[in-house]
């Protein structure tokens, strides 16, 4: 079996989510929901996820530099906490940031 190319609702029983071609949300492993949200796995499940992102800032650091350490993901009653890097390095100032 291959991996699947998209996301579907939770409980969604297709024949596609049977055969592996799409998987349900309730079935997805944390790194498929993380290439769900990076646009690499279609997202068929027509809900609104809702993202907090925890950030680190160090002494001496400004906003900008803060890194981020914990990001917590939100839907259909369910909350998966992510590597928040999953998502690829960012920071508040993103990389082209004047300094
Ligand atoms: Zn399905």
């Amino acid at each position: 079996m291959s991996s699947p190319t998209a996301i579907d609702p939770p409980d969604c029983r297709c024949t596609e989510c049977i055969v592996g071609i799409y998987v349900s949300l309730a079935e997805a492993t944390d790194s498929q929901v993380a290439a769900m949200l990076r646009g690499d796995l279609d997202n068929h499940t027509g809900l609104t996820f809702t993202i907090a992102v925890v950030y680190e800032l160090h002494p001496g650091q400004s906003l900008a530099q803060a890194q981020p350490t914990e990001m917590s993901v939100r839907a259909a009653d369910r909350t998966w906490a992510l590597d928040p890097y999953l998502l690829g390095e960012r920071t508040l100032g993103g990389e082209g940031s004047r300094s």
